[in-house]
């Protein structure tokens, strides 16, 4: 495990599923890793990563901003409205938009600040109670909701249920962006981000792969 086998991983997966080399980008999930990993991950020249909490993010990136070049973090954990316009201010991209009251909020605030992180709609494959996201039946109408209000849609994130099959999920994301012209799909975190990108991940989300264990002790 680590950087660089994930890397070689996502170079096959790529082949294999017959898609161009590079096509896929590799989320580093830092969310609470000590820095001295995420430092480490820096120094052997990744610049892309994801967190899940607005504050977390704020504690750590503004100062990995300044020593190193052409950082990128992405917040992939849900958002809460009265936190939207600091995540607007630390985010380049945001992958948990899925609500209709934070859409409004974001485009509110992107009108105020004058830009807006792009921005990935999160829907619930699985219709799980205790997950965010849209249901897939309401995916279309959210979608075109969010266009209308002027919002960067990019594209789709899921995260499956842990025990079915996440190929099934995949693939329900993939069709959804699909018929409705979005490009993006940020699906496939460490157990799964060959499958997801078998069936067409452009941001696969790996944390412990690369990083090690979370503790949370
Ligand atoms: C933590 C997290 C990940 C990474 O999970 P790993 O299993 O450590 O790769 C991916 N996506 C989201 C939304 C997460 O919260």
């Amino acid at each position: 495990m680590g950087l660089e086998e994930i890397c070689a991983r996502i170079a096959k997966a790529e082949k294999n599923a017959g898609r161009e080399a590079g096509s896929v980008k590799l989320i580093a999930v830092s969310k609470v890793q000590p820095n001295e990993r995420v430092e480490a991950v820096l120094e052997e020249g990744h610049r892309l990563f994801g967190e899940n909490k607005v504050q977390e993010a704020a504690g750590k990136w503004p100062d990995f901003r300044e020593r190193f070049e052409g950082v990128e973090v992405h917040l992939i954990g849900p958002l809460q409205t009265n936190k939207a316009r600091q995540a607007m201010e630390l985010f380049e991209v945001i992958h948990s938009l899925d609500r209709p009251k934070l859409a409004k909020t974001l485009a509110r605030l992107a009108d105020e600040l004058g830009h807006c992180p792009d921005l990935f709609i999160q829907v619930n494959t699985g219709e799980e109670d205790q997950k965010a996201g849209v249901m897939p039946g309401e995916a279309d109408a959210f979608i075109a909701e969010c266009r209308d209000l002027g919002l960067p849609v990019i594209g789709l994130m899921c995260i499956p249920p842990v025990d079915e099959e996440p190929s099934l999920h995949f693939a329900l994301l993939a069709k959804i962006a699909e018929r409705n012209g979005l490009k993006g799909l940020s699906m496939g975190m460490s157990g799964d981000f060959e499958k997801a990108i078998a069936q067409g991940a452009t941001h696969v989300r790996v944390g412990s792969a690369i990083f090690g264990e979370r503790d949370y002790g």
